[in-house]
């Protein structure tokens, strides 16, 4: 998107100044698993899901609601500051897809019958 408005921009230099705004906190980094640097404009907590087949990544319609013990030693002497979850699964293209070439690397997956290819 950057280079329809500077063409000749490195990604280097995409990533970082996708870097300073992180530390800005005008963007949060998503410390997610995946192949790719993700960033996300929104800096809510709010969790995300990722396709184990084609690594897209869209936010889960699921608000954060974790309760966490009030205890001192509720977590062996940490003190809590916050949590990461994130949901792996299809997205759209890949569930209507069960051909697609990423699929047959990925080891143990589990398909739905009602998914299944007729
Ligand atoms: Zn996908
Ligand atoms: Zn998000």
């Amino acid at each position: 998107m950057v280079r329809q408005h500077l063409p000749r921009i490195s990604l280097g230099t995409v990533y970082r100044n996708l870097e300073v705004l992180c530390e800005l906190g005008e963007i949060q980094k998503l410390e997610h698993g995946g192949r790719i640097k993700r960033f996300d404009g929104n800096t809510e907590p709010h969790y995300h899901i990722r396709c184990v087949c084609c690594d897209r990544v869209d936010d889960a319609p699921f608000e954060p609601e974790i309760h966490l013990p009030n205890r001192q030693n509720g977590a062996n002497g940490y003190k809590i500051l916050g949590h990461r979850l994130e949901f792996v699964g299809l997205c759209p293209d890949c569930r209507t897809n069960l051909t697609a070439p990423g699929l047959n690397k990925i080891k143990h997956l589990y398909v739905p019958a009602a998914d299944k290819p007729s």
